[in-house]
């Protein structure tokens, strides 16, 4: 093998071993990254509502109430990012406003902060007829507003809740067993994947688990 080759494949080697050292153990190549979630200086989180305007990109306008856009704090360093708005959220307009909603907020609360510190926001901003799972239409309408939500806000961490967050924001069709927990890279954002609210509600023995990826994320928030 030629020499510049080997030097190539061991520096990438070492480049790896740091990574997983940092505990990257995921890096998305390009054709996996849904949309370049780049710094747009003068985006603000107004400009991608008003150019989101009364939606009808998706079949799910002609059920929903309300767009349930997402809320908290343009300049947070800890996003969280669900499934879609439910009854409730459809009602209010707001994200996680209901049962599953209250738990993310004690949530949020036991790692000592408010909700109005973090931003909170879904995958899709529509409700989904009798709650049913979005579909890849929708989620691919849906896509770049919130991909431009991420853009402006530029949080350090992304904590993605549940299934179709994580593998939607990471590209995978992984389960989101084998994803929860651990730390993928988006764009220089940490995404870590945690268990959905709502699933918690239902097996609560599992929060032990969220417990632990809340603690993984303050040591982010707090590392330089
Ligand atoms: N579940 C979600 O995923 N998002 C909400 O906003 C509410 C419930």
């Amino acid at each position: 093998m030629d020499e510049n080759i080997r030097e190539m494949i061991s520096d990438l080697k070492t480049y790896l071993e740091y990574l997983k050292g940092m505990g990257i153990v995921s890096i998305p190549v390009s054709e996996s990254i849904p949309e370049k979630v780049t710094r747009s200086e003068n985006l603000t989180l107004a400009d991608v509502r008003k150019e989101l305007g009364d939606c009808k990109r998706c079949k799910l306008h002609r059920g929903r109430k309300t767009i349930v856009f997402g809320e908290g704090n343009e300049k947070a360093t800890l996003m969280f990012i669900g499934e879609g708005p439910g009854f409730d959220e459809d009602i209010q307009g707001r994200p996680f406003v209901g049962k599953a909603g209250q738990l993310l907020t004690k949530i949020i609360q036991s790692i000592n902060l408010q909700r109005e510190e973090v931003y909170i926001a879904n995958i899709i901003k529509c409700r989904p007829p009798q709650n049913r799972n979005p579909e890849p239409d929708e989620i691919e309408s849906c896509n770049p507003f919130l991909i431009k939500q991420i853009d402006v806000i530029r949080p350090k961490v992304i904590c993605a809740l549940g299934t179709f967050s994580a593998q939607t924001l990471l590209k995978t069709n992984a389960k989101i067993t084998a994803l929860r927990g651990k730390l993928y890279d988006l764009e220089g954002i940490k995404v870590i994947p945690t268990y959905h609210p709502a699933f918690l509600l239902r097996n609560p023995e599992r929060k032990r688990e969220v417990w632990e990826d809340m603690k993984k994320i303050v040591e982010l928030l707090g590392a330089q």
